[in-house]
């Protein structure tokens, strides 16, 4: 079993402050392969303080010695690439090569994004008799979720670190071993001590001791409506900086002239992915109702080509959900469409595998755009065929939901898409397969959330800016 008992606080691994331990399930196996710390608001309040003892001296460093830092960690995990990409395939459940291919490798693009940013030169802007200087906002508390683990900490990490930010991140509990390999990076990088700190535990203990700690100025939080729905409450005690990144039911609009067979394969993948713990999949398939039928054998055939198994097994495309009570509530999502009366194609609750926490590839399709596996985001590889009339009508359909995360159109006509796509309210959405872009502004309308990651945009959530008049 995988010793990670200890957190990272000035620099240091250091015990726990309480003696209790949450422990880690490999999901193919449903066998515990780590133990780490169940951290308490004592903990919180150790590395809060050390980030912001670290705070003056690391917002006064150069660009340059903050670049160096960064490629620094940069190159630290591009050495355990293979590592962290075999970590999270076991943690999270990740097929071993969309595990390598995008799990750690993400995280390294990440970092680097803001280590060529850096290297441009900074002046400050002018406005009438106003120079606006551009300042760190201070010490900020990183909450993240399992499903990218890796990512969802390094997309907050990099631009806070850039900006001259120091940090306190809590990873999920359900999947932080990747946590401590960015951290092993981060020690050997030689960072301050007190720049970068860890704190592991569970959401209601650390994470709301650091959304409520009056020395934290930024949250960041990836992770459900209702736990951020949570944060954002606590924070707004001492009126903190909060940016939330949420849940999606992203729609697939495909246009009548749109090549189906590539749209419908795309589709499929793209709702797939990650066994469909993915925040941007497109897990409604908005299509014509004239193309329903061949639309649905399509994807029938697509989505039982989803190979099921042992996610360090190549063959594998889809592996287990990342835990039990994740298994148990995509289950009762599917009892529920078949309740409402969606016509299952493919897959079901039965379990495709006797151990693990498995869910066939399931296809709904004629579904209803009000109910419930419509509406609600289920998070696992679950795929919903809805019909439309007419273009206006998949325009409604598309935006018919309290989330906007992601999306895409497709269409023979490029323009045709683009209009589209203007007309969907979304943070993101792809034309014809447009590919992910890690400089695009990334995050959510409506109760998808609240600002923007990645990119140069992400540097503006951990900065402020003063007016100088002179
Ligand atoms: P979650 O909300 O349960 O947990 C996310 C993080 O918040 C964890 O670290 C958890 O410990 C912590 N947390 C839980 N309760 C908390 C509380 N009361 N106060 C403070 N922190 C708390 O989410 P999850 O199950 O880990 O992740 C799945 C969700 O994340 C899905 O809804 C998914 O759509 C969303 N997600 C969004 C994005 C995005 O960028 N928009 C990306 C990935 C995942």
């Amino acid at each position: 079993m995988a010793e990670r008992d200890v957190l990272y606080i000035r620099g240091e691994w250091v015990r726990a402050s309480g003696a209790g331990t949450i422990a880690v399930e490999n999901p193919a196996t449903e066998q515990v392969q780590a133990r780490i710390p169940e951290g308490t608001a004592a903990d919180v309040d150790r590395a809060v303080r050390a980030a912001r003892g670290a705070f003056p001296g690391w917002a006064a460093t150069s660009r340059a010695e903050r670049r160096d830092l960064l490629r620094k960690l940069h190159d630290g995990l591009a050495k355990r690439a293979a590592e962290i990409g075999e970590t999270i395939a076991k943690d999270v459940g990740t097929p071993l090569r969309m595990a390598t291919r995008i799990q750690a490798a993400l995280p390294q693009t990440d970092v680097q994004t803001y280590v060529d940013l850096l290297a441009e030169d900074e002046s400050d802007e002018r406005v009438g008799n106003s120079v606006l200087v551009r300042e760190p906002a201070g010490v900020v508390a990183a909450i993240t979720p399992w499903n990218y683990p890796l990512h969802q900490i390094t997309c907050k990490l990099a631009p806070a670190l850039a900006a001259g930010c120091t940090v306190v991140v809590k990873p999920s509990e359900v999947a932080p071993l990747s946590a401590y390999q960015l951290f092993d990076a981060i020690h050997e990088a030689g960072f301050p001590p007190g720049v970068v700190n860890l704190v592991t535990g569970y959401g209601p203990v650390v994470g709301e001791a650091l959304a409520e700690h009056p020395e934290v100025d930024v949250v960041s939080f990836t992770g459900s409506v209702r736990a951020g729905t949570r944060v954002a409450e606590v924070a707004a005690r001492t009126v903190k900086r909060v940016t939330l990144e949420l849940g999606g039911k992203s729609a697939n609009v495909i246009l009548e002239d749109a090549d189906l067979a590539t749209a419908v394969k795309v589709g499929v993948s793209n709702a797939f992915l990650n066994g469909g713990q993915t925040c941007t999949a497109w897990t409604r398939m908005v299509v014509p109702r004239a193309k329903h039928d061949e639309v649905v054998a399509l994807a029938k055939k697509f989505a039982e080509g989803f190979t099921t198994g042992d996610p360090l097994d190549g063959a594998t495309k889809l592996g287990p959900l990342v835990s039990a009570a994740q298994r148990d509530r995509v289950r009762g999502y599917i009892e529920k469409g078949i309740a409402e009366g969606a016509t299952l194609v493919t897959g079901g609750t039965e379990a495709p595998l006797e151990t693990g926490y498995f869910v066939a590839p399931t296809v709904f399709a004629n579904v209803d755009p009000d109910s419930t596996i419509a509406q609600e985001e289920i998070f696992g590889p679950v795929l919903s065929i809805i019909p439309f009339d007419d273009e206006d009508d998949a325009l409604r359909i598309a935006n018919n939901s309290r989330y906007g995360l992601h999306g895409a159109v497709w269409s023979a006509d490029q323009d045709r898409a683009v209009a589209f796509a203007r007309q969907v309210r979304t943070g993101q959405i792809d034309v014809n397969g447009g590919a992910f872009n890690p400089l695009a502004p990334f995050g959510g309308y409506k109760q998808s959330g609240v600002g923007r990651e990645m990119g140069r945009v992400a540097l503006g959530e951990f900065t402020e800016i003063k007016s100088i008049q002179l």
